[in-house]
């Protein structure tokens, strides 16, 4: 936004973006406002405003609405996999081997997920989850859990180091 503009500059811009965007006519907005020095504002500052100022506005606005969404569904996600990895310990403690495995892969899902998630908010390429903290644990209680079943445990190991190693 320009530093010229008077609008701009004013402690009521909000309300008055809000105005403009809801479709308040120019004079009737400026109308209701004074200067930092108590002077009347001329519409046409007004209408430069919407003109110049209003459009890089929204634009911020959507992007901080999109962020805040992407929290949101990160905040989401992190609980899914929290409630995951709470019942492949309930699994695991209890020797329910179906349900620990399938907590396993539910885990991973969320671990994907969010990995995709943040390598979108970052615009960074997707974060590698295997080689996150929480990979190393899910893989730890994986490898713990099939302990009684040794022909289990080599298969499985043997597709998690295949997994890591796709995954660089
Ligand atoms: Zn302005």
């Amino acid at each position: 936004m320009p530093q010229t503009c008077v609008v701009c500059r004013l402690p009521e811009r909000e309300a008055i973006d809000r105005a403009l965007v809801g479709g308040e006519p120019v004079r009737a907005v400026a109308s209701r406002y004074v200067t930092e020095r108590g002077r009347p504002i001329s519409h046409m500052a007004v209408y430069r405003h919407k003109d110049e100022c209003l459009p890089a506005t929204l634009v911020k606005a959507q992007e901080a609405a999109e962020v805040a969404n992407a929290d949101t569904l990160l905040a989401q996600v992190r609980t899914l996999q929290a409630r995951a990895l709470g019942i492949l310990d309930t699994a695991e403690g209890t020797g329910q081997l179906m349900a620990a495995l399938g907590a396993i892969r539910e885990a991973r899902g969320c671990l994907e997920l969010l990995g995709k998630l943040m390598g979108e908010l970052d615009e960074r390429p997707v974060v590698n989850v295997t080689l996150s903290a929480e990979w190393h644990q899910v893989r730890g209680v994986l490898l713990a859990t099939l302990q009684p079943y040794p022909d289990a445990r080599a298969a499985v190991a043997g597709a998690l180091v295949t997994l890591e190693s796709r995954n660089g």
